[in-house]
This record gives structure tokens, sequence and C-alpha cells, in this order.
């Protein structure tokens, strides 16, 4: 079948196998000559894609226990977020941590070591998995945790699939008096004031901010910050209070066929992110449930497709905290010039993080869709030149064009521990990705 990430670049062919149990996938690994784990396919670029064969977990998605006392979950990692959350909520459990969308695996939520804006105080996804079992191409599972098997365990984390197949996942939820945040949003006129607003919201659990990145001169950086907590009872409003753990569900849109590429040209992208600046309202204490907090994209349905046929690529780096201001604002200046704006630019702050390929570090990541054309690549490699120049990195789970010498660059401090764990565990490198080809990974 024909398979891309959810960027739609680059597109391949390739056998998609859907187990529902590890006896019927076992046997497929043994016949396959090489392979890679899909989840939902929400990685933007080619880390889930394989010529040969994929075997997708969206049927290997059983909860297995829920310990409710103690937020505990035990569940195949084809169960989605969405999933968890839906099972979770109503008894004032939340994730620990959740990207930007509800609608990806907890196997891929592992593979990718996935962030959210609370990095910077809560870690990574890999700080709230207790322990999980993995498929390797021996055959052989093998269970992991921090006490058992811990170097397959780290390696996994951020290891894009390239370890095994995971499969049962036991994490740790955190309670919620409330299914709203309680969100502050602050309107920063450049890049030096969005900075100052993270500083102030340090000590906030939730930080995240909206990027002009059209903007130049003095509003280089303008951005729209939101600091949110989760809610405590007594911050909600009276018709809330009664059932503080429901959200009535709202009315989800659709973008039913693919939109032509031209219609998104800098004139309408500069249109729409003045329109959101503008309109933005700063402001404390603000409600907000938690679906429009974290997950604001996935209320409508195949957005990608805004971007057309030829799809689009999303470029996500995060520079060392001492150099973020110099790299981003040169950056932003970049992408200003070139007039390649990104409809979506998203800046988050990021905590001290130790892992094998896991993207974070202490300093500030950007994150940016471009849609694809005949420039685009040129503009990119400029990017990467400055991430490079200012010790920086590219999240692989974003990625789709980087080169091998780049990524060996900017990843080496944990390449070779992590080369080592892959080496033992597939000697005849069977679990490959046209990511891991791409890179020599
Ligand atoms: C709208 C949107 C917002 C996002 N926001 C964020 C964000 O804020 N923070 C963030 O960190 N990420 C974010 N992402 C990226 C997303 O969280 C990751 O790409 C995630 O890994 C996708 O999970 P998936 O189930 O779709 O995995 P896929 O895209 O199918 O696969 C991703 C990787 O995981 C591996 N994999 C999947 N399942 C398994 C398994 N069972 N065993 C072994 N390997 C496996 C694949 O081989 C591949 O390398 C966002 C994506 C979208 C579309």
């Amino acid at each position: 079948m024909s398979l891309s990430g959810w960027g739609g670049y680059p597109k391949t062919k390739a056998k998609a196998i859907f187990f529902r149990d590890t006896g019927e996938l076992t046997r497929q690994v043994s016949e396959a000559s090489s392979f890679i784990a899909r989840g939902m396919g929400r990685s933007y670029g080619d880390s889930s894609l394989n010529n040969s064969c994929v075997l997708s977990t969206n049927r290997y998605n059983r909860f297995l226990e829920f310990d409710s006392e103690a937020g505990i979950v035990k569940c195949e990692s084809g169960v989605t977020l969405a999933e968890v959350i839906d099972i979770s909520i109503n008894l004032g459990w939340f994730l620990k941590v959740t990207p930007g969308t509800k609608f990806v695996s907890i196997g891929g939520a592992i593979a990718s070591d996935v962030h959210g804006k609370n990095h910077h105080l809560d870690g990574s996804f890999s700080s709230c998995v207790n322990s999980f079992s993995l498929l390797v191409p021996s055959g052989e599972v093998v269970n992991c945790s921090r006490s058992e098997n811990a170097d397959i365990f780290f390696a996994s984390f951020g290891g894009m699939g390239l370890t095994g197949v995971i499969l049962e996942v036991e994490f740790q939820l955190i309670q919620v008096e409330s299914a709203y945040i309680s969100q502050t949003s602050i309107k920063a006129a450049n890049l030096k004031e969005a900075m100052a607003a993270f500083e102030n919201a340090k000590e906030t659990t939730y930080s995240v901010a909206w990027i002009d990145c059209l903007a130049n001169g003095d509003a280089l950086g303008r951005s729209l910050v939101m600091a949110g907590e989760h809610a405590s009872i007594n911050q909600l409003s009276t018709n809330i209070k009664a059932t503080p753990l429901i959200v009535k569900p709202k009315p989800t849109l659709s973008v039913p066929f693919y939109l032509p590429s031209w219609l998104l040209n800098k004139l309408t992208v500069k249109a729409f992110n003045q329109l959101y600046y503008y309109k933005g309202k700063a402001g404390e204490g603000q409600l907000v449930d938690y679906d429009s907090f974290f997950y604001p994209l996935d209320s409508i349905h195949h957005w990608n497709r805004i971007y057309g046929r030829k799809g689009f690529v999303q470029y996500q780096c995060v520079l060392p905290l001492a150099n973020s201001y110099e790299g981003l604002k040169s950056i932003l200046e970049l992408i200003s010039a070139s007039g390649q704006g990104s409809f979506l630019a998203v800046l988050k702050l990021f905590g001290k993080q130790e892992g094998y390929l896991s993207f974070p570090m202490e300093g500030y990541t950007l994150a940016l869709d471009f849609p694809l054309n005949s420039r685009l690549f040129s503009l990119l490699e400029k990017l990467d030149s400055v991430v490079s120049q200012y010790d920086g990195r590219i999240y692989l789970t974003k990625d789709a064009r980087m080169n091998s010498r780049f990524f060996a660059k900017s990843y080496e401090k944990q390449l070779n521990r992590f080369l080592d764990v892959k080496k033992k565990l597939d000697p005849d490198n069977k679990l490959r990705s046209l990511q891991s080809e791409r890179l020599g990974l």
C-alpha cells in the first residue's frame, strides 16, 4: 500500500501488516528481510516508512489493566493517547506528558520520546513509563525497565523504532481535580519579550508560544505566549463546578480533500499570522478545557490536506539555552527574508534531558511547517547551518530530509551508545526505516 508520514512527504509503497497479537507479529518478523513499526503515522517525515514491510500497531490496541487508585495503565502499544484520556479523565487522571496531538500511539510516544508544553519541569514521555516489553529481530521478547535491560529501555526512548517493536507498556498518569486549564496569555512584541515571558513562567507547569515568523525588524519574533496550570475545583466557574471532569464534546471539522497548493502563499500566511496575533487576547485566569489547550489542531481532522498533495515539511530544532536568542534570531531572519512563511510556528522551553537519541536538550525549541516547493530545501539547508553553528539539533520525528553528516555531528554525544545497543539487538540490521537508511543509523 502507499504510505507517508503526516507531512505527506516522502511517499513510498510497502507491505503493511496489521497484527493483533505477538504470535502473528513474530511470524511476520521472522519472514521479513527488513521492517519498521508504525503507529498512527503522525510523525511528519519518513521515520515510520520502509520500502519492504511496515508493522502497524493499529489493531494491537487492547487495554490490559487500569489501576484507578494509583493511576497506572498497562496496555498494548497501539492504544492511542486519546483512548487513554477517554478512560481516565472522568476518574481524575491525565497524561503526565502529552504532545500537541492525542492521535498518537503509546508505542510512537516512546519511540519519539515525545515532549509537551511542560518539558522544562517534567521531562519527556520517558519520565512516566515504568516498563515495556520489546520484540527484537531474533524473535525474542525482552522486558525493559530502569532496573532490567536498562540500556535497551533508554535506547528505545527516541530510538525511532530501531531497537524493536514495543509491545506491552506500563505507565503512570497524574491526578487532576478538573479537566480544565487555567491559562495566562501574554502578548510579546518581539523575541526578547517572548523569552522573558518564558523565563517568568518557569515555575508554571505548561508554557508555549505561537510566533509570527513573517514579522521582521523590531517586531521579529513577536508572539503570543500561553502559560497554564491544571485548574483546581475552586478556580472553576459555577456552571462547570458540578461536573469538573467532564468536557462537552465539540463539533469537529474536517478538510475533506487536498486543497490546491497555490492557496498557501506569502499573502495568506501573512494575513493568517497577523490575524492570530491581533485577535489573541492577553489576560490571566482564562479557563480552557484540556482539548482546546493541548490539542487545538485535533479539532480539524486531516488538517494536513491544506498543504495540498505535494505535502509539507516540519522543521523542529532545539538550541542550547546560552545560544538560543542569537540562534533563533538568525533563523527567524532567514525565514522572514525568504518569504517562505510558516502557518504554524511554535516555541517551547526545554529543561535538562538525559538519553540516547531523545531530542530535547536544555534550551528553546522552534517548530515550523513549510509547504513543499522547489525553493524549500535550500532554505532548510541554510537553517541547518545555523542550527549546527549554535550546537543545536533537529527532531527526528519531524525530519524528512536532513543529511547524515549534520545528523551525526548534532547527535554525536549519544550516537555511539545508541548504535552499540542497536548492533547487539539487530546484528543483521533488519530494523530499518527510510530515515535510518538516509541517516546511516
Ligand atoms: C499535530 C501534531 C502535533 C505534534 N506535536 C508534538 C509535540 O508537541 N511534541 C512531540 O514530541 N511530538 C509532537 N508530534 C509528533 C508525534 O507526537 C510523534 O511523531 C509520535 O511519535 C507519533 O506517534 P505515532 O503513533 O503516530 O507514530 P508513527 O508516526 O507511526 O511512528 C513514529 C516513530 O515511532 C516508531 N514506532 C511507532 N510505534 C512503535 C512501536 N510499537 N514500537 C516501536 N516503534 C514504534 C516508528 O517506527 C517511528 O519511528 C506532533 C505531531 C502532530 C501531527
